[in-house]
């Protein structure tokens, strides 16, 4: 299919997922255990990121002609499809995940084998159903479901594929990264975040202390870029965290359907236990629980994977806690004194995907964005993302970058054609 088709064929997409809104959307919050207003958000950002790169059918695959510096010589770079792509996917935005790989990999011209998380793979289906009746060749869209192992492992060493994007934790990622390397596969890592919010003194309190909630307790915590490390300035400290403390108490918990609930569940029994185990250790290093802590009393949420709004104070960056991804409705409370100390703080992780600095002083915070090695920063907000601007983390929190340009640009190859119109023979021997 030429660009302009395939750009086409993602529209088509976008309108299939549409018109299915609600039935895709009641799957993602059955198998996450969201809440379903939430999924119904994801869906609208699903059709935002097809949207966006069903908008740019015309530039994808146009040449760029350079200057060789030499006469009679037509020098231009294609930008071409990659190949067969492995897209492995997680389980806690199950398909805004895969739109982020699904839409570029599409438009780039590629073929691709899907694997979503065996803990969630209902609402993936849905969308390569999608993409079927979309009008996409057969062939092109492959999904295969089973667990990691089992199903990406193949994905990541077969030499018939030339690319693995992978989203999901930082040890798998290592391993990915690792069997790829076996027939040398392009791979792209969206890995964890341990993600400062950074309060200084002089910000808005009522909207930093309000955004602190919604950057660690949105989806229990179960968010790549959950702010879940609090950085707060001394003389602010005690102000903000009480208030915190204080709404995180308040938090109320239900099932997907549960109009009343303002979270859900944790997604699986597995990860329960580990958030659960990420508390202890916290505790047993050091840190002051300040509430949550344990699973809810109410008999009603006693059949759920249900963790309590938690807040440990006085944490310390040796700790496990705060130097690990515990994924769950958990906030660690870190102070500083200086702008330096902030920064040197929020960069003491081997994570760098995103964070937030809160202050009034513009100078300020741009300084400490600067300084921050994310690759996602926010000024006095927390949380949105848009389809035409890159996300991905530095350091340990992956290799290249999802949404955008460069998002696209993962799922092509470049080559130069060098056209010498005038041959003639060089004489270099003779
Ligand atoms: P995970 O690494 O356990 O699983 C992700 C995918 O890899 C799943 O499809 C799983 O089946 C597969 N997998 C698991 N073990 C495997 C193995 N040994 N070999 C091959 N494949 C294997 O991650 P998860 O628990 O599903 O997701 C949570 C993680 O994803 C968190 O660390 C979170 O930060 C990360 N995440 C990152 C981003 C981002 O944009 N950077 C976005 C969402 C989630």
């Amino acid at each position: 299919m030429p660009p302009i088709e395939r750009a086409a064929a993602l529209g088509r997409v976008a309108d299939v997922l549409e018109r299915d809104t609600e039935e895709i959307a009641r799957a993602e919050a059955l198998d996450t255990g969201k809440r379903y207003a939430e999924a119904l958000l994801d869906v609208d950002d699903v059709l935002s990121v097809f949207r966006y790169y069903a908008g740019r059918g015309e530039e994808v695959e146009r040449p760029r002609e350079v200057d060789p510096g030499v006469e009679g010589v037509h020098s231009v770079v294609h930008r071409e499809p990659i190949g067969v792509c492995s897209l492995v996917t997680p389980w806690n935005y199950p398909l805004l995940q895969a739109s982020w790989k699904v839409a570029p990999c599409l438009l780039a011209g590629n073929t691709f084998v899907l694997k979503p998380s065996e803990i969630t793979p209902h609402s993936t289906m849905l969308m390569v159903r999608a993409v079927q009746e979309a009008g996409v060749p057969a062939g092109v869209a492959n999904l295969v479901l089973g667990t990691g192992p089992g199903c990406a492992g193949p994905l990541s060493t077969d030499p018939r594929v030339d690319l693995v994007s992978f989203t999901g934790s930082l040890a798998v990622g290592k391993h990915l990264m690792r069997e790829a390397a076996g027939t040398v596969k392009r791979v792209a890592l969206e890995l964890g975040g341990k993600n400062p919010n950074i309060v200084f003194a002089d910000a808005d309190r009522e909207a930093a202390i309000d955004n602190a909630m919604t950057a660690v307790f949105l989806h229990s915590g179960q968010v790549c870029s959950a702010g879940a490390r609090l950085l707060v300035e001394e003389s602010v400290k005690d102000e903000v965290v009480d208030a915190v403390v204080e709404r995180a108490r308040g938090i109320r918990m239900g099932p997907p359907f549960d109009e009343d609930a303002q979270t859900g569940s944790l997604t699986s029994a597995q990860h329960l236990a580990k958030v659960e185990d990420y508390v202890a250790t916290g505790l047993a290093e050091g840190a002051t629980l300040r509430c949550g802590g344990g699973r809810p009393d109410d008999p009603a949420l006693a059949d759920g994977y249900y963790y309590l709004p938690t807040v440990l104070d006085d944490c310390r960056l040796d700790m496990h806690v705060v130097q690990e991804e515990s994924f769950g409705p958990v906030l660690t409370v870190e102070t500083f004194r200086t702008e330096e100390e902030a920064v040197a703080l929020a960069n003491g992780t081997v994570y760098g995907l995103a964070g937030a600095v809160w202050t009034s002083d513009r100078d300020k915070a741009r300084r400490v964005a600067r300084a921050l090695r994310l690759g996602t920063v926010w000024v006095n907000d927390y949380h949105p993302y848009v389809a035409p601007a890159e996300w991905g983390g530095h350091k340990q929190s992956g290799i290249g970058r999802e949404l955008g340009e460069l998002g696209l640009e993962e799922y092509q190859e470049t080559k130069h054609v060098w056209e010498n119109t005038t041959p003639a023979p060089t004489g270099w021997f003779g």
